[in-house]
């Protein structure tokens, strides 16, 4: 999905929650680093905008970087560290926990692999936010007017309650999480557990 729609609807999931910002955050995060190095490197090359984002999508370096911000992987290990030492910011956690899962269904030949760096495995997905093969027109036509409706609401309203989410989450919080960690530790054992054993030299 395109990044400024992770931070709408996560907005819009979790409205009226204290710590909805810090969602929002988390929730365009894994693309902001390659959002901000395209004019960067426009900038720098004294190239166009077109040129630079080739550019950007085949830089390495930037690339692992990527790849690393949509790794369930990463974020199970930030969250690990968040709920540790600043519990207060997990909700960044849960935005972009919304991000990965959303570009999961979403991409189909540019996805990104769930398990980076241990495993390059990657689902295509049949549906593409963006791809014309895989209905990415009429994908993008529901996702902005899906964006129109609920913001014609909010003005139409004047203002917003706490969202059900939101009310979910601050009770389910940490218990949620924990099974998150837990299924995620559970796949990762059943994963390589089947993995095929190297042939003996
Ligand atoms: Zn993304």
């Amino acid at each position: 999905m395109n990044t400024h729609s992770h931070a709408f609807f996560t907005y819009a999931a979790l409205q009226g929650h204290p710590q909805a910002g810090w969602a929002v955050l988390g929730a365009a995060f894994p693309d902001l680093l390659f959002f901000l190095a395209c004019p960067v490197n426009a900038a720098l090359k004294g190239i166009g905008f077109k040129a630079a984002h080739q550019a950007t999508h085949q830089n390495k370096v930037l690339h692992t970087l990527v790849e690393c911000c949509h790794s369930f992987l990463f974020l199970s290990l930030v969250s690990a560290l968040f709920l540790l030492v600043f519990p207060q910011g997990l909700m960044f956690c849960w935005g972009w926990l919304s991000h990965l899962m959303i570009d999961f269904f979403t991409h189909h030949g540019s996805g990104h692999p769930p398990l980076f760096p241990l495993h390059r495995w990657k689902f295509k997905s049949p549906i593409s936010f963006y791809e014309p093969a895989q209905h990415g027109y009429p994908f993008m036509a529901i996702e902005h007017l899906a964006i129109l409706a609920l913001t014609s609401l909010w003005l139409l309203k004047g203002g917003f309650q706490p969202s059900l989410v939101a009310r979910f989450l601050e009770a389910w919080h940490f218990p949620l999480l924990g099974a998150l960690f837990f299924l995620l530790s559970l796949a990762l054992i059943a994963f390589f557990r089947q993995r095929e054993p190297l042939p003996s030299a």
